[in-house]
């Protein structure tokens, strides 16, 4: 019984990472003062509303402690080096000098954006606030930070006190059964941290909740499928239904991505047929999957009531393609939207909350939309956002109910790219079928 790759996604289902946006300024403000008697004022808070959200109880409440990257990565490696020494202990001289380095290299990567670990075998919880990086306009985000991490690692506690945690130890499960164990384990922790921030309802909390939501993408969006795989089963039923949902989850990865059941158009093909289309060098691709309205709600918070009830109509859908490159990133959404004003509005509010999200990262942005000229669409514009470091630009093309968002960071978008991409797509949807169905 030999303990590989497995081993990884166990650790990885336990440590919160956050996406590294490259607009916030790195200053590491206030995190030397977060102290552990703050800490458990926190989880005072917090705890309540974890219960709220889970509708369960901690049996037992574990404590915290505050330590930095570097500490959490040597606890963690020596629990995994005394783990396999039990298991191999027959690895002597070099081999096991190097394998222990491999392990320090791999935990040391782990642990630089790790702001949180649920440690099953002690019953703490590490925070890491010296990991929250925060700007001089959005000081107490170490705060606001380290409550939703709190929220996010006290639902470990209870997958753990409730016996949800045996599957992620279970050696002999395959692969695709521990990624999706690990999938929608994760998705319940960051749900509830995210509809905690809800609660909380500070525009902070909410910015933070956001952030946790571009988490993890290097892993094909798997943990964002978890979240919403959990948030489609709290709307229809509650705490209960998740629960539930975890004591018999999904056995394939497509039955994750849809728990609806099987979906009649699947976007991911069609997407991906333009990965090389966007002038990225060795694009690969990091995410293709479908978007729910669950983060859409969640990622455009700004959104109000009414703008929101007619972009989410019966028949929206969304997908969406990261890629990522040697020279910059690239996306491509899909969107169908049966309301044009409602495309329009969507199109808009996309640029003030880019201003509003830069201008709290205190980043100074030059951001402007411009007509597209010579596309076959009902709307073509392109939203230009430069700061002194970093540019990015998304392209918006519409015709009828369909929604074409193509956007690259740091990287040049022609026009002619973002039409063709869009035109192909047109053509590729039956866009008066969907016309007629409503
Ligand atoms: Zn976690």
């Amino acid at each position: 019984m030999v303990r590989n790759k497995k081993l990884w996604i166990v650790i990885t289902a336990a440590v919160i990472t956050v996406a590294i946006v490259s607009a916030y300024l790195l200053l590491n403000a206030n995190h030397d003062t977060y102290t552990e008697t703050q800490a458990q004022a926190d989880l005072k808070e917090v705890l309540p509303l974890v219960e709220k959200v889970t509708g369960r109880k901690l049996k037992k409440i574990p404590g915290i402690r505050i330590v930095t990257a570097d500490e959490l990565a040597s606890i963690i490696t020596s629990d995994i080096i005394e783990d396999r020494t039990s298991v191999e202990s027959k690895l002597t001289g070099s081999e096991a000098d190097q394998k222990k380095q491999l392990i320090e290299q791999q935990v040391h990567n782990l642990t630089r954006n790790c702001l949180g670990k649920y440690d099953r075998k002690r019953k703490l919880i590490y925070l890491v606030p010296s990991n929250v990086s925060a700007t001089e306009k959005n000081t107490d985000r170490v705060n606001i930070s380290a409550k939703l991490t709190l929220a996010h690692e006290l639902v470990h506690a209870l997958q753990d006190q409730y016996g949800e945690l045996d599957v992620a130890d279970d050696k002999e499960m395959p692969l695709e059964r521990s990624t999706i164990a690990s999938a929608i384990l994760e998705g319940q922790a960051y749900f509830t941290a995210i509809t905690v921030a809800d609660l909380i309802n500070s525009p902070k909390a909410l910015e933070e909740a956001r952030m946790m939501l571009g988490i993890d993408q290097g892993r094909a969006g798997i943990n964002l499928a978890g979240i919403e795989f959990i948030a489609w089963h709290f709307e229809r039923g509650g705490s209960d239904q998740v629960w539930n949902a975890l004591d018999s989850p999904p056995s394939t990865i497509p039955e994750l991505f849809h728990p609806e059941g099987p979906q009649q158009t699947d976007y991911a093909d069609m997407l991906s047929e333009f990965k090389n289309d966007l002038g990225l060098r060795g694009a690969d691709i990091k995410v293709n999957k479908p978007i729910r309205e669950w983060t859409l709600k969640h990622y455009y918070y700004e959104m109000d009531d009414e703008l929101r009830s007619r972009v989410f109509q019966k028949q929206f859908t969304g997908h969406m393609m990261i890629l990522r490159a040697n020279n910059g990133d690239g996306s491509i959404n899909l969107y169908i939207i049966p309301d044009q004003k409602a495309i329009h509005d969507f199109i808009s509010m996309v640029k003030k909350d880019k201003e509003k999200e830069c201008d709290q990262a205190g980043v100074h942005v030059d951001i402007k939309y411009r007509n597209i000229p010579n596309a076959k669409a009902d709307i073509a514009k392109r939203l230009d956002i430069k700061s002194s470091n970093d540019s990015a630009t998304y392209a918006f093309i519409a015709r009828g109910p369909v929604l074409i968002r193509v956007g690259t960071v740091n990287s040049e978008l022609y026009d002619e790219q973002a039409v063709k991409i869009a035109e192909e797509i047109f053509r590729k949807i039956p866009i008066d079928q969907i016309n007629s169905n409503h």
